[in-house]
């Protein structure tokens, strides 16, 4: 039975031993710095959203379309996970579709017309040009009934499903990814470590990865409720840094406003320019929120910083020994860890399954 240490307990992490304990080959130990429950700058999936609105181009779509039959299975069948379906609004403003440079943003799979999702979504549609906000620059726009996960109840709700499957937790602080070998609950050395550090990896001993850097999300979360559902919009006036959206968490989790996608800004406190900024943009773009009454009918619970865990040359998952153990890396998904949570965790597992049905791992039991 090969003994995996999972390094890592944000959303990949989880994910990841979630899947690879459906296997009752495989023994699993979660070892991390920050579990669910702690809010700290270091670790990003309790300040996502979240969402499931694709970002991927067509080709390069395997992360996010692998995930979206469980995502939607949990909102479906299993009300405790904390996820909930929500109409979801995405409109492309004339400026952006005349210039696709001007926005970084647009450049997502998510704002093309006729996109891969199209047939991911039973419901997907594009809006007609009645539909659309007047006056207001809009060029079109789609709609579709997506997902959103409140992260305070689904991270401990993964933590759960792994304990009731076997999975042993630790906490530890590790300098080099080598330490992890001998963190397996077994009292065994590790036959292969699973790498979802996030943003750490860049500081991590042995993985040191120098692609990897923080993209700063800065929200609001309000206890308005966003009725007409999520929305979203391809650009704004603000910079090329400031994004559009809201998002209803489900079971009370409140009302995302964003945001910010300020790559290389490692800064961890709100700023309040930045904060009314957006709050500004919301309310201008969702009138509804506060009934028409503006920003002051907002109700604010609290401001919050994340550091989104970007890589040059997109996610990694691949596998690489190092000091002559199999570790299998997962980190660098930027603003989709969730999104594409299960179909990344299905990546790792098949390495995993190579490394042990390879022989590298049976050789050594
Ligand atoms: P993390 O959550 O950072 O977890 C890393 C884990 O590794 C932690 O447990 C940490 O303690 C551990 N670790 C690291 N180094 C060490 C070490 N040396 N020793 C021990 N443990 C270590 N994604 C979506 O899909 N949809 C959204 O709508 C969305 N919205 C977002 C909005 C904001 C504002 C932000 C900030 C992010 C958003 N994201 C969204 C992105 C998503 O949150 C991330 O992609 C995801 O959380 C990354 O998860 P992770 O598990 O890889 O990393």
């Amino acid at each position: 039975m090969p003994a995996i240490v999972v390094i890592g307990a944000g959303v990949s992490g989880l994910t990841c031993a979630l899947e690879l304990s459906k296997n009752k080959d495989n023994v699993v130990t979660v070892v991390a710095k920050h579990m669910p429950g702690d809010y700290d700058i270091e670790y990003t999936s309790p300040w996502a959203g979240a969402n499931v609105l694709p970002m991927s181009l067509k080709d390069g779509n395997r992360w996010e379309k692998q995930s979206w039959p469980e995502l939607s299975r949990l909102a479906a069948e299993v009300p405790e996970a904390g996820i909930h379906f929500q109409k979801s609004r995405v409109l492309r403003r004339e400026k952006d579709v005349a210039d696709p440079t001007r926005n970084s943003p647009l450049s997502d799979g998510l704002f093309l017309t006729d996109p891969w999702f199209a047939t991911m979504f039973p419901d997907f549609r594009e809006l007609s040009s009645d539909e659309l906000p007047k006056g207001k620059g809009i060029h079109s726009g789609c709609e579709f009934t997506s997902v959103c996960i409140n992260t305070m109840v689904y991270l401990p709700w993964l933590v759960g499903q792994c304990a009731r499957r076997g999975v042993v937790f630790k906490r530890a602080n590790l300098s080099h990814i080598s330490e992890a070998a001998s963190l397996s609950h077994t009292g065994k050395p590790a036959d292969i470590i699973v790498n979802a550090s996030g943003l750490l990896a860049c500081k991590l001993g042995g993985v040191m990865d120098s692609k990897v850097y923080p993209t700063r999300g800065q929200v609001v979360v309000v206890r308005n409720e966003a009725t007409p559902g999520m929305l979203c919009t391809s650009g704004n006036d603000d910079g090329d840094d400031q994004l559009v959206y809201v998002m209803q968490r489900a079971v009370g989790g409140g009302t995302i406003l964003g945001g910010t996608y300020q790559k290389g800004n490692w800064e961890t406190n709100p700023d309040p320019n930045i904060a009314l900024k957006i709050m500004r943009r919301v309310v201008e773009a969702m009138p509804e929120l506060t009934g028409g009454k503006g920003i002051e009918g907002l109700d604010i619970i609290r401001h919050g910083v994340g550091l989104r865990p970007g890589r040059e040359g997109g996610v990694r998952i691949e596998k690489e020994k190092i000091d002559g153990i199999w570790v299998v890396h997962n980190y660098g998904h930027a603003g989709w860890g969730y999104q594409g949570s299960y179909g990344c965790a299905e990546g790792v597992v098949e390495l995993v399954d190579e490394i042990v049905g390879g022989g590298q791992v049976k050789a050594k039991l």
